[in-house]
This record gives C-alpha cells, sequence and structure tokens, in this order.
C-alpha cells in the first residue's frame, strides 16, 4: 500500500510547535508520511537535525523575521501570519500535489483557525489539535453559546463569585482564561477563536483531537455533545514518557539555544533536591518580580535550576545581569538561558517545578511526576492552574499582591508546601506519582490516547473511502 501523506501545520510558537511535532511522529509511526510546516521566522530558527524517516519540514510565509517577539505589534503580526499564510501554504499543498504527494488530511493547532479554510477550498479534510486541556475547549465553547456575559463578568459584582459550567469544575474570577475577561490585552484572540468555534459549527461531525488523556479529564472531554473530543495526549517525546522509541529524546524543534551543562550539575544533587523554574517560551517577568523570585529561592534554601530567556542573542548577557543577588544566586543554583525541559523534569534530582503554566509544561511535568508551583501569566494558564491545585492535586498556586506581584515569602511558602514535610505537601507528591502512571498508561500501546488516536485516524480513512 502506498503511504498515506498528511500536513501538520502549526503557529510560529514553541508551545505549540512542541506538541504539533510530536503528533506528527505518531502519525509517522501509523505509516503515513508527514509534512510539517509552520511559518518562516520559527522555521530558519528551529533546530531540525536528523528529523525521523518519514518526517519533512516546510514553511508559510509569516512576513517577519522575527516572528512573534515581545515589543512588536502583535495585531498586525497575526493579520500578517493569516493573510500571508494562508497564501503561501495553499501554495505549497497545490505544488506538492502536481508533484504527485496529495495529502490525505492537515492537521492544524489553535490560532491558525485559517488553516481549515484553506483545506477546505482544496477539498482536504482538516482536524484541529487542541493543545490545552479539554477543560479550556468547554470554556470557549460555552463562550460563544450562550454563557459570554456570565464569563466575561464573573466576579464583577461578587469576587468570591464562582460559576459551574455544565462538566466542568467551578470557576472562580481568577481561573478565567485571560482573553475572556474584560481587561484582555490581547485583541486579536478573541475574533480567532471565535472563527475556529465557527468551523465547528460548520462541520458536519466536528472533531477535535485534544493534548490530554481520557482519565485526567473524564468529564470535560464529553460536556459538549456537539463537538466529539479525542484525548491523544501526553504530546511528549517518547523516551520521556512509555519508552518504547528510546531515540525520540527531543521534540525536535528548539528555537532557543540551551547551555550542556545542567544535566552534569543536576547529577550532583540529591533525589527530589532541586528546585525548576521556567516561564516557558513568551512570557518575560518584570525586574521587580525577578528579585522576589531571587529572594524566595534563596529563602528556601534549596537549589535550584532557573531558565531566564535571552530573546535575542545580542542582549549579551541577558536580564540575569539585572538581578542584585547574582554572586549568591549562582552559589545555591544555576541560571540557563534555555534547556531541554522534558529532560530537566525527568531527572531524579528535580522535585518541584515553579512553572508558568503554560499547558505543555504543566502536563510535561505531570506526566514526570514532578509537583508544581503554579504561576499563572495569561491565555489558559490561569485555569490551567486551578486544575492542577484544585482538580488533580498535584501543585499549589501563588498569591499576588496588590500590585500584581508574587512577594519572595510567598513563593518561600508555597514551596515549602510543595516539598516540605507537611502532610499537604506529602500528598501532593504522591498525587503527582500517581498521575504520572496514569500518563504513561494512557499513552503507551493499548492504552487510552493510543486507541483513541487509531480510531480517530480509522474513521477518517473510512469517510475518505466513501464507506
Ligand atoms: N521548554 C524547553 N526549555 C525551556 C523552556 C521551555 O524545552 O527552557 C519547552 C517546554 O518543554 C514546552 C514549551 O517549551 O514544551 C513551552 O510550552 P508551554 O505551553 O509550557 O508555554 P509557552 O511557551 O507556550 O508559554
Amino acid at each position: 500500500m502506498v503511504p498515506l501523506n498528511y500536513l501538520v501545520v502549526t503557529f510560529p510558537a514553541q508551545g505549540l510547535i512542541n506538541p504539533a511535532l510530536q503528533f506528527a511522529k505518531r502519525l509517522l509511526h501509523t505509516g503515513a508520511h508527514v509534512t510539517f510546516a509552520t511559518a518562516g521566522s520559527a522555521y530558519r530558527r528551529m533546530a531540525k537535525s536528523d528529523p525521523p524517516q518519514g518526517l519533512s519540514f516546510a514553511s508559510f510565509s509569516d512576513g517577519s523575521e522575527e516572528g512573534l517577539r515581545p515589543g512588536i505589534d502583535v495585531e498586525q503580526y497575526m493579520a500578517d501570519v493569516e493573510q500571508l499564510g494562508s497564501e503561501t501554504l495553499r501554495d505549497l499543498v497545490v505544488t506538492s500535489f502536481n508533484e504527485g504527494h496529495k495529502f490525505a488530511g492537515i492537521f492544524y493547532t489553535t490560532i491558525v483557525p485559517w488553516v481549515a479554510q484553506v483545506a477546505h477550498t482544496l477539498q482536504i479534510p482538516s482536524t484541529l489539535i487542541w493543545v490545552q486541556p479539554a477543560t479550556l475547549l468547554d470554556i470557549y465553547y460555552y463562550y460563544f453559546n450562550g454563557y459570554g456575559d456570565i464569563i466575561r463578568n464573573l466576579g464583577t459584582d461578587d469576587p468570591l463569585a464562582s460559576l459551574h459550567l455544565p462538566g466542568l469544575p467551578p470557576l472562580t474570577p481568577r481561573d478565567v482564561p485571560s482573553f475572556l475577561t474584560p481587561d484582555n490585552q490581547y485583541a486579536f484572540s478573541l475574533p480567532l477563536m471565535r472563527v475556529q468555534f465557527e468551523v465547528f459549527k460548520e462541520e458536519k461531525n466536528p472533531r477535535v483531537l485534544v493534548n490530554t488523556f481520557d482519565a485526567l479529564e473524564p468529564g470535560p472531554l464529553k460536556a459538549i455533545g456537539k463537538v466529539t473530543m479525542f484525548g491523544i495526549g501526553p504530546l511528549i517525546p517518547s523516551a520521556f514518557l512509555d519508552g518504547q522509541d528510546p531515540l525520540d529524546k527531543s521534540f525536535g524543534g528548539d528555537l532557543f539555544r540551551g547551555s550542556k551543562d545542567y544535566i552534569r550539575w543536576l547529577d550532583t544533587k540529591p533525589e527530589g533536591s532541586v528546585i525548576y523554574i521556567s516561564f516557558g517560551s513568551i512570557s518575560v517577568l518584570s525586574n521587580a518580580q525577578n528579585e522576589e523570585m531571587a529572594r524566595g529561592l534563596l529563602g528556601s534554601g534549596r537549589p535550584f535550576l532557573w531558565v531566564i530567556r535571552k530573546d535575542k542573542e545580542e542582549e549579551g548577557e541577558g536580564e540575569q545581569d539585572q538581578l542584585s543577588c547574582m554572586e549568591e544566586l549562582e552559589q545555591k543554583g544555576m541560571i540557563v538561558p534555555w534547556c531541554s525541559q522534558v529532560e530537566v523534569l525527568s531527572h531524579a534530582s528535580v522535585g518541584c517545578f515553579v512553572t508558568h503554566s503554560g499547558w505543555n509544561s504543566t502536563f510535561e511535568s505531570l506526566a514526570c511526576g514532578v509537583p508544581m508551583v503554579a504561576f499563572p501569566q495569561w491565555s489558559d494558564q490561569q485555569t490551567n492552574a486551578m486544575l492542577v491545585e484544585n482538580e488533580w492535586k498535584v501543585g499549589v498556586r501563588v498569591n499576588t499582591n496588590e500590585r500584581g506581584i508574587v512577594e519572595g515569602d510567598e513563593i518561600k511558602r508555597c514551596l515549602e508546601l510543595v516539598v516540605g514535610d507537611r502532610e499537604q505537601g506529602k500528598e501532593i507528591r504522591r498525587n503527582a506519582k500517581k498521575w504520572k502512571g496514569l500518563a504513561r498508561e494512557a499513552a503507551k500501546e493499548g492504552g487510552s490516547s493510543d486507541r483513541n488516536l487509531k480510531a480517530f485516524l480509522e474513521e477518517i480513512q473510512i469517510e475518505a473511502n466513501g464507506h
């Protein structure tokens, strides 16, 4: 049989590239060939060393050298991605077809709903890979289907209000995704989400692949009758998950360059002793917040590995330069500009992750059994932090002061709770172990995520063959 060709398309951000690449590798295991396409700005930076057999890379245009970076005009950039991206992606598919490679399906991640429109005009089936928890998809769905005002205004009259949406855990005002709150600063976000949910309305049988697993979100995966969700996660390199492919040791598309010496440093530390701190690939903490972080870390007295990105190579030493207690920090811990996070979280010496609660970071931590201090910033992160603290009970969430800063003492308090000897910490660590086991169970051959993906692919193939 001739192998099927699939196209996987993603927005050029690390948090979308990583799960999309991992998904592409899953498709390879079914014997398919996969073309992975992201925007030129990211494609040029991506470390694309030795892709597995059957995977090839391509790019569409976003009209930008640098892509999504702090300080750019985000609205304009998003408009360019859509316009130029639609045109050049269409060309890519047509050229492929003319060269004898017809795509049997196009998969795309969140915030590029225009990919579905391109696929539609070319009469190729397309499917969204939702790279946030199912709970978030439900909240957006409810928002666009009757609950908009209730969600947007939650907490305006009563800061202690709590909202019970069908099939979901209760939401308090601080759990609502930031794109749905009245003070949302990103005007592009809501219209994009709206278009995505319009796509579902136009489809006869809308199906979404979700980076979660059945046991993690049994209610949310089934909350909406009109959209069928398939839990296919965690989308994490196999070596750090089910181990079925020990050579699969990285996502394979890093946009940042890390240092190499941190694993040797971690090797010298006792089991479960190190605090790992990272805020993902986009968020930048203010200097004042970094100072408080430093104070909290030093106050905890524990060794730490802290990622402070240098977003531009020419920034030289980067922001850590500005920290007042650099010498002391370097004695107690290590600061790096980037690392292989899945490798760090899998290291026995790591005992806690202070995270911005991006979904990949959260899910990677959960799958590696590392308890969290949730320190959410924007988008889905507030909701993810709530799930971590209230639903899965694998961490605690920080509180901010009246100026929106998380103080050093608060960071120290949370660290003590998670890694200390109190019963709450012990329970958090027991839960972390439990979820690690369940995540691996779901991902392995015959596990729920493996079965769900196979069932989905079978369904679309039957439809394509007209049976
Ligand atoms: N990551 C990494 N090294 C780092 C920081 C982050 O490899 O030093 C990876 C991390 O493993 C995750 C992704 O970058 O897969 C970040 O995605 P997430 O959804 O957590 O956050 P975002 O960057 O989208 O805010």
